[in-house]
């Protein structure tokens, strides 16, 4: 979804388009991963950051997701279906959906299990921290 795109969907749910929820999106829709509140923010009050961002997560634009210990990160709802963290240099990246779909289809047959990828990261060793 493109900004303009994603502002439409705001104003369709009745609610206005404030420039703290438009540097918001915009800043989302610039990232190539999940950010935190505090990034958001910059220097603007980081509560009212997190009211907007509950907002937009509310109405569906905007999801959160725990990349290994740190704070909660959010991204634009659909950019990505899952994470993998590293557990020793703590680098995320995301995992294709191909992949995803494999792991799925591998849990349910095992065990009937329908795994999330979307609030949580799988967690793990990298390939660069695998081969040191
Ligand atoms: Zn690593």
């Amino acid at each position: 979804m493109s900004v303009p795109t994603l502002l439409n969907t705001v104003r369709s749910h009745g609610m206005r388009v404030s420039t703290a929820r438009r540097s918001v999106l915009e800043a989302l829709d610039a990232a190539g991963e999940p950010l935190t509140a505090e990034e958001l923010a910059g220097g603007a009050d980081l509560a009212s950051t997190y009211r907007n961002l509950e907002t937009l997560e509310s109405i569906g634009l905007v999801r959160h997701v725990h990349l290994g210990h740190g704070p909660g990160r959010y991204e634009l709802s659909g950019r990505h279906d899952g994470w993998t963290t590293c557990q020793l240099c703590g680098r995320s990246t995301p995992l294709p959906s191909p992949a995803l779909q494999a792991i799925r289809r591998a849990a349910r047959e095992a065990a009937g299990f329908e795994p999330d990828f979307t609030h949580f990261a799988l967690t793990g060793r990298c390939a660069e921290c695998r081969a040191t």
